[in-house]
């Protein structure tokens, strides 16, 4: 049993889930940690321009992760530095990070996801030297060079019209003829005179001169031609891979990772909850993920209410010299 602080819910995760999460739990007293590994905001501070979070017709993501941050803060969330490594239960919920442990009643999952990678020759190797899924963070060094961006879906497309700012011709490799991206994004990206695309054909490998990126090999999934596509950048958006390593002995998963919870948030795991991208079934958007932090909270609310109620009951029981319950 802990004999320090415990706290009534500990947040791992500070992206739009937890930081919403936490605003609404510092709001309802509860009180509330942030455990958050590299910096608050998560993967939206990636996103150049968001443009449909409601009240913010155009935000770049760090702006929108930094007053999540500060939103949160505000109310007297604590936000820190740590890596979850994992939980256990001992009475309380105890979260083992590389920083030490933190007790808590509750805990919410809210980790996210990172992007996946394309398993092909030569993507490794050029990571940091042509290889990229941060067109934010790279895209400059791509003036008026030529790139090539891997996947057909919202990020792909969107970082893709934002790699026009810098390159002067950005070809799509889809491996499907129509894109899964919104209506919206497929009209301007195909309206954009710089993007071409690459359609029915995935990447096979990714070319080098030993120090950066020339190019990559592409193969037509119709009729299996391959053809170099010369290209001094490559960025992969194919999907995002959940960050459930720490818990994947802890709380049941689903085939590809994603923390399986009810309607109600809770994972198998009593007082565990999980939610936005590292939820199995999430959409995810930056609204709706950061919805899923708020209706999570309130039923985290009714665990820890309910949590009192029994402690309560069991020490009266326990007064009377009844059996208390299990
Ligand atoms: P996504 O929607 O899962 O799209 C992944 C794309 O990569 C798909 O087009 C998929 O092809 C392709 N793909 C998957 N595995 C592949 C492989 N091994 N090789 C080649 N291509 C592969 O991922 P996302 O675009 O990152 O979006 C993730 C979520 O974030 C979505 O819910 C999206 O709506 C949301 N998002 C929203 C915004 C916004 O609202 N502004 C911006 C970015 C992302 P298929 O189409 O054939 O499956």
């Amino acid at each position: 049993m802990a004999t320090d602080t415990v706290y009534d819910l500990a947040v791992i995760g500070g992206g739009p889930t937890g930081l919403t999460a936490a605003i609404y739990a510092a709001r309802a007293e509860i009180s509330t940690v942030v455990l958050e590994k590299a910096i608050a905001g998560g993967q939206i501070q990636n996103t150049m321009a968001v443009e449909n979070y409601p009240g913010f017709p155009e935000i770049s993501g760090a702006e929108l992760a930094e007053r999540f941050h500060e939103h949160a803060k505000k109310f007297g969330a604590q936000v820190r530095t740590a890596t979850v490594q994992g939980i256990t239960h001992d009475g309380y919920l105890t979260l083992n990070t590389d920083t030490g442990a933190i007790h808590a009643r509750a805990v919410l999952i809210a980790t996210g996801a990172h992007w996946k990678r394309m398993g092909v020759p030569g993507e490794e190797e050029y990571i940091g030297r042509g290889v990229s899924s941060c067109a934010v963070c790279d895209g400059f060094f791509y003036r008026d060079k030529e790139v090539v961006v891997v996947g057909g879906g919202d990020s792909a497309v969107e970082e893709g019209m934002y790699l026009t700012r810098f390159a002067r011709k950005v070809t799509i490799i889809h491996r499907r003829a129509a894109l899964r991206a919104q209506k919206i994004l497929q009209e301007r990206a195909k309206a954009n005179p710089k993007i071409t695309f690459q359609w029915n054909s995935v990447v096979k490998e990714v070319l080098g001169n030993g120090t950066s990126v020339t190019g990559v090999r592409i193969a037509n999934v119709l009729d299996g031609s391959e053809t170099d596509l010369p290209a001094d950048g490559v960025f992969v958006y194919i999907g995002m891979r959940p960050n459930t390593s720490f818990v994947q002995n802890t709380v049941e998963l689903d085939p590809e990772g994603f923390v399986k919870a009810d309607c109600c948030f809770r994972t198998n795991v009593p007082g565990v909850f999980a939610a936005g991208d590292v939820r199995s079934g999430a959409w995810r958007q930056i609204i709706t993920v950061a919805a899923e932090g708020a209706l999570a909270v309130r039923e985290i609310e009714y665990f820890l209410a309910e949590e009192q109620l029994t402690e309560a009951e069991e020490l009266w029981r326990s007064r009377r010299g009844e059996a208390t319950r299990m």
